[in-house]
């Protein structure tokens, strides 16, 4: 069984959008991952097919019912509670928990993902609750509603499915693998504007490249993200690295 993303959504034309193209697309098409929508408002019940409501408490904008929300998520896992062979049910939301490559690469080694995408002011908080929901935010922003959020985390589990990437190798050194961010990159011409590749990365000595690129992890990673050097020299210490 492929690595399946299903998705809640009100807007199903969104998908598969840019996962069709480049590599996702491609893995899509020989069927290394399978994307499966459904009409969160196919599970509406009066006849104008209503699936949002005003907030109790008063305040603006909608809030999506719960009831239509839970018929549709047991329709996508297929029980009560728990995805069982579906992966975890996502809701995203700027409230859940960050996206982080360690819950990517968790998820692109299971089963796939259930993917909730809000609208409006988000979801009644007791389907959250009732279906024990995992909530995953992509960032301290807010989107006007969950699909991005959905392409975004499929690329990045899609990415590492086996098989998608040509050449699997440059999935082993690229930021976050040893907690730090990548050291830059430089190609043709040698020369541009003035400015010369670093000699090192031309002197064809394998290990003073290694050693130059290592420090220039490090020190990007200082200097734009102390909470992951933080991090990393914690790790160190705790001599797991
Ligand atoms: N009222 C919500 C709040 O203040 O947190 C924002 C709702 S937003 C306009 C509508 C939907 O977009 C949310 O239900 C969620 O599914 C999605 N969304 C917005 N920002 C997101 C983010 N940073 N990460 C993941 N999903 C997001």
């Amino acid at each position: 069984q492929a690595w399946t993303a299903r998705i809640l959504t009100l807007f199903p034309e969104m998908f598969p959008g840019p996962l069709g193209q480049s590599l996702a697309g491609k893995a899509l098409e020989k069927g290394i991952w399978r994307l499966e929508t459904m009409q969160i408002r196919d599970f509406a019940t009066d006849k104008h097919r209503t699936v949002d409501d005003t907030p109790f408490g008063g305040g603006a904008g909608m809030v999506m019912r719960p009831d239509v929300v839970d018929a549709a998520l047991a329709a996508a896992t297929g029980d009560g509670l728990g995805t069982k062979g579906n992966g975890p049910a996502i809701y995203l939301t700027p409230r859940g928990r960050l996206l982080k490559q360690d819950l990517v690469q968790e998820l692109a080694a299971g089963p796939g993902v259930v993917l909730l995408c809000g609208r409006y002011e988000g979801l009644d908080e007791r389907v959250i609750e009732a279906r024990g929901l995992l909530e995953v935010s992509l960032g301290d922003f807010v989107l006007s509603g969950g699909e991005p959020a959905a392409l975004a985390l499929i690329d990045a589990c899609v990415r590492l499915l086996p098989g998608v990437m040509g050449a699997e190798a440059t999935l082993d050194e690229e930021s976050f693998d040893a907690g730090l961010l990548e050291y830059p990159h430089y190609t043709r011409p040698a020369e541009w504007k003035d400015k010369k590749v670093p000699e090192v990365l031309i002197s064809g000595h394998h290990e003073k490249i290694q050693s130059w690129r290592q420090a220039q992890s490090e020190e990007t990673t200082k200097l734009r993200r102390p909470d992951l050097w933080d991090a990393y020299l914690k790790r160190g210490a705790a001599g797991d690295r």
